[in-house]
């Protein structure tokens, strides 16, 4: 083999005090550097130790995340968690300076405009004031993840956890679906008290840190960190008004079509997931079969993706399979010093697993694909623009889902195409209910399960929960990770969902062009924002007019149960 093994990679925790002095020489230099070069020299320097910092960061979090009952990674998450604001000082430090220095236009035409908008979009949302509130957010944000990934469910005598139980979501078996949504909504429900809790104390911290540093309410301080610097919360209001414009009709005709196709009389809430009367496709073998398939499939695609692929599996850059103590979810993190991503997800058994699979895969691939980009902040792209690579990769291997499903590709097709549909209204939805929450800090948590229902009756208007509980009573949201860790991620797969099906049409007409198109799209990494990404590999800004109707429009022809137009 020879090649990178994950299990080598290490990365001690930054010393503090020494740090410090290497970052104030970086300023000494930085501010008596007399030309550009001097200043881009001193840079590489401050963008290899950032490097170090990011991989330290990515290796105790997803350590902490593959056990969150080891003592010793929870421990390390802890002193992460202390340090993270410090290291977000000591960077801003050199940013402001950076932003503010008579070199600037110079150094901007060497290394680009976006570092310097995404500088400029940074620098107001920390100060020290707010140094033990970041802390505070962690220890919620961990509280959080450890109290879902310690759900133990009983179900017709088996014990699962959360991504375990899901599997039965997809069920033939009715009133199995029907049980196993209890069970599991009983569970939010028992546990509302704690949910509830950790959520106030986290909009009252989040609110008291945008007032310590000068915004009106977290919105704002939101938006900024999340980067967005090429489009505001007016093109994100008018894009949630299309959605449900165009795409809430379409849900409401899909759950039609999928009720008929059950032969039931109405989708209820523990039927969503399922499209056929025999259940849904599966894969037709286990773990280590879909990583066997996934290699030949990676290899039949090309583009880079095949070489990549063992990389990453011959080196143990995956971690995928559930187990007890392993937190839920599915992500992609990387290694800055090395040029290495990881892939992390749960696998249940379902067509999900598939899913996930190539969605973590397209983020990995991009990640690697951009690896060579000078700068650490290009490494990544701002969210929306990285999901246009994952959600883009799970359209792009449509062709060879053969591989997993057999007989049965066809069908996963046309439930991977509808449930894209169908998520974007619970994705604006999403949005539009952290956008309530944050404008009205103090809203009681009744009030905000009532926000909750009332978007859910807005965006989604066939969701019926029955007899089940917590659902019933607004609390769908607290089972959506982001909405607790990462606040105002969300938007992102709906904007990027919207371009990865321009992916989707582009490749059912010429497959290789838009192969291409998306390995030039990895390749250029973060290098740009949002709109100059998508219009660079050929694809409509979600935020122009008429561009949703028309990926709609296309879309629903593709699905042949419904008709052409409404
Ligand atoms: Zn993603």
């Amino acid at each position: 083999m020879g090649s990178l093994q994950f299990s080598e990679i290490e990365q001690a925790a930054p010393e503090m005090d020494q740090l410090r002095d290497q970052y104030s020489r970086f300023r000494e230099e930085l501010q008596s550097a007399q030309d550009e070069a001097t200043a881009v020299e001193v840079m590489h320097r401050w963008d290899a130790l950032r490097r170090e910092h990011s991989c330290w960061v990515s290796l105790t979090h997803l350590r902490f995340h593959q056990d969150t009952t080891n003592a010793e990674y929870k421990q390390a998450r802890e002193q992460c968690d202390q340090l993270t604001p410090q290291l977000t000082e000591l960077d801003i430090s050199i940013k402001r300076l950076l932003v503010n220095h008579p070199l600037r236009d110079k150094i901007e035409t060497r290394i680009g405009a976006q570092a310097f908008a995404l500088w400029e979009a940074e620098i107001p949302t920390y100060e020290p004031i707010i140094e033990e509130d970041m802390v505070k957010q962690s220890t919620l944000s961990a509280r959080y993840i450890e109290l879902l990934a310690a759900a133990s469910l009983e179900l017709r005598g088996e014990t699962l956890n959360l991504s375990g139980i899901a599997k039965y979501a997809e069920s033939p078996d009715r009133e199995l679906r029907h049980e196993a949504q209890l069970v599991r909504c009983s569970w939010f429900e028992e546990n509302q008290d704690q949910l509830d809790e950790i959520f106030d104390n986290l909009v009252s911290l989040r609110h008291g840190m945008a007032g310590k540093l000068g915004f009106d309410n977290y919105v704002e301080l939101g938006y900024l960190l999340m980067q967005r610097v090429d489009y505001d919360q007016d093109d994100v209001a008018r894009y949630r008004q299309s959605v449900k414009e165009l795409v809430t009709p379409l849900g409401v005709e899909l759950r039609k079509w999928q009720a008929a196709e059950l032969g039931i009389d109405k989708v209820m809430a523990w039927d969503l997931a399922v499209f056929f009367p025999e259940g849904n496709p599966l894969p037709e073998g286990d773990h280590d079969w879909m990583i066997e398939q996934a290699k030949e499939m990676f290899d039949e695609m090309g583009g880079g993706l095949d070489s990549f692929f063992h990389l990453l599996s011959d080196g143990g850059f995956m971690d995928l399979k559930t187990r007890e103590g392993k937190a839920g979810g599915g992500f992609c993190t990387s290694f800055e010093t090395v040029g290495m991503p990881f892939i992390y997800a749960n696998f249940n058994g379902t067509r999900g697993d598939v899913e996930v699979f190539t969605h973590e895969m397209g983020h990995a691939f991009q990640c690697y694909m951009s690896r060579k980009q000078p700068w650490v902040d290009y490494l990544w792209p701002t969210y929306e623009s990285c999901e246009i690579h994952s959600m883009g990769l799970e359209f792009l291997t449509w062709p060879h889902m053969e591989k997993f499903f057999g007989e049965r590709a066809e069908q996963f097709r046309r439930i991977h195409l509808a449930g894209a549909l169908l998520f974007l209204p619970y994705g604006v939805a999403v949005d539009h209910f952290q956008h309530l929450v944050y404008a009205q800090p103090n809203a009681s948590a009744a009030e905000r399960h009532a926000i909750w229902q009332e978007l859910e009756r807005e965006y989604l208007p066939w969701m019926d929960w029955g007899d089940l509980p917590h659902g019933s009573n607004g609390g769908r949201w607290q089972s959506q990770r982001h909405i607790y860790l990462s606040p105002f991620y969300y938007i992102d797969y709906t904007l990027a969902q919207t371009c990865a099906l321009q992916f989707w049409l582009r490749a059912r007409q010429d497959s290789q062009q838009a192969m291409d198109d998306y390995v030039a799209l990895c390749r250029r990494g973060g290098e740009a924002p949002f709109g100059e990404l998508a219009s660079s590999a050929g694809l409509v800004s979600p935020f122009q007019e008429g561009c949703l109707r028309d990926v709609v429009e296309q879309a629903r022809q593709a699905l042949p149960a419904l008709p052409a137009s409404s």
